[in-house]
């Protein structure tokens, strides 16, 4: 087993040269059965396995993973916590994450980087800030710490921002939520699958779902095959992200959701110039700055359905082309990379969990381009609806069922936010 990071630990293995580090997780071999299967290794998949154990006891389960665990969405996104939903369900979901996310650096004993700088969303016109003003309001009402601010103020904040009254796009006023802010998306993954692996989860990489086995009478799932052969269990939660389609389809049903490629751009490193995130839904365009310097840019998704994880060049300049109308002087600074990832995307933009139509298979997905902050939410009540069977009441809004009621929780249309 691990051993607990402290003070103390840095200082002691200090003394022998940092040469004896214990391995942070096991890499074991599947067993043969489990209580519990939890397919994908990214921050979802390895946050449902610890709140298995931890908050359920339950901890003969594995996470088995493709690739290598963060290889996904998980280590490909831009960072950002914040809970700025309209919706009543959607406000108390990314509420409560934002609050795990507060404490999850002492939970999960390994430093997540939180650093709650704080969002700021600018207006371009009298109606978007009519508009900021009304989402404020509403928020306000379910409890989300969100201001307006003027376009003054805006300037104080980020005074890089394009302040020219004449500009194409000139700046208005903006929407902060202060308890927002980034984390290390490496050290999310990590910090859980650690935890879990101390708890006792198998972790299992480099090895793929290739089918999903149901008992021929009742249906009911009894286990998976795998590229290291069949392994049994009576429960399985799926939390592929943009492979969701593709799993349900091994299961034997479908699911309404698009998978579509998103981009992210990190520029050289400079020294501090932006304290916050900054994003414009207008321009279609976000940005803050790493602890080493860089800029991390993202955008709006690729138009069309892909599993081709490079993404587009139209969107790639339709992003730097928003973020120079937003802070001109960024026109002379040089990109150092460029990514993307598969994401899935439902017609509400919201995520979908809770029960499948298969007994004893359980859903982790839809999140789009924003699960990476619904990460601790999303394990705990994933955790909790496969180890009860009733679906966790924070996630009941967003079951597979409300496309049949037609019951969306429409936050595209609602907040202007695409996840
Ligand atoms: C460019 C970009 C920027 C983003 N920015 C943000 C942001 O700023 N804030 C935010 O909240 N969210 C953001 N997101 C979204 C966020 O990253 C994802 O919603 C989140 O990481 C999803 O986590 P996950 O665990 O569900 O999926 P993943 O991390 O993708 O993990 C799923 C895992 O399943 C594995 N898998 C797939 N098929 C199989 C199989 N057959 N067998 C076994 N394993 C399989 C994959 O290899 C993968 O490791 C962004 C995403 C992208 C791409």
């Amino acid at each position: 087993m691990s051993e607990r990071y402290s003070a103390f630990a840095l200082a002691r293995h200090a003394l022998t040269g940092n040469r004896d580090w214990p391995q942070a997780w096991r890499s074991p071999e599947p067993k043969a059965a489990y209580d519990v299967i939890v397919i994908g290794g990214g921050g979802h998949g390895l946050a449902t396995a610890y709140y298995l154990a931890k908050n359920h006891g339950i901890s003969n389960v594995a996470v088995i993973e493709k690739g290598w665990i963060g290889g996904g969405n998980s280590g490909r996104n831009t960072t950002i916590v914040r809970s700025d939903y309209y919706y009543p369900a959607s406000a108390a979901f990314f509420d409560r994450s934002v609050t795990l996310y507060e404490g999850l650096s002492r939970a999960l004993n390994f430093n997540i980087m939180f650093s709650q700088r704080g969002t700021l969303t600018v207006a371009h016109s009298r109606g978007e800030v009519d508009f900021q003003r009304r989402l404020v309001n509403a928020m306000a009402l379910n409890g989300i710490d969100m201001r307006t601010v003027s376009r003054e103020e805006c300037f104080r904040l980020c005074p890089i921002l394009n302040c020219t009254p004449d500009a194409r796009y000139p700046i208005l006023g903006g929407m902060v939520q202060d308890r927002a802010g980034t984390a290390r998306h490496d050290a999310v993954v990590w910090g859980y699958a650690r935890a879990a692996d101390r708890l006792g989860v198998d972790i299992i990489q480099n090895c793929a779902v290739t089918g999903i086995r149901r008992d021929p009478v009742t249906g009911a799932v009894t286990g998976v095959e795998t590229e290291k052969g069949l392994i049994t269990a009576p429960k399985v939660g799926i939390a592929v992200a943009g492979h969701s389609t593709v799993l349900a389809d091994m299961a034997g049903f479908r699911l309404p959701l698009r998978s579509l490629a998103l981009q992210a751009f990190v520029s050289e490193p400079m020294k501090p110039v932006i304290d916050m995130v900054v994003s414009s839904a207008l321009l279609g365009v976000y940005v803050s700055q790493s602890d080493k310097g860089g800029l991390v840019i993202g955008g709006n998704a690729d138009a069309y359905a892909s599993y081709a994880q490079r993404g587009n060049l139209p969107s790639m300049e339709a992003t730097l082309s928003g973020l120079i109308e937003m802070i001109p002087s960024f026109a002379r600074v040089r990109l150092l990379r460029q990514w993307a990832g598969i994401v899935d995307y439902a017609h509400d933009s919201s995520p979908v969990l809770g029960l499948s139509p298969v007994p004893g298979l359980f859903l982790n997905c839809g999140w789009g381009g924003g699960g990476f902050k619904a990460i601790p939410a999303g394990g705990e009540t994933t955790a909790h609806t496969i180890a009860t069977g009733q679906p966790h009441p924070l996630i009941e809004a967003f079951s597979l069922g409300r496309f049949r009621e037609l019951a969306m929780v429409d936050e595209a249309t609602a907040a202007g936010i695409e996840h």
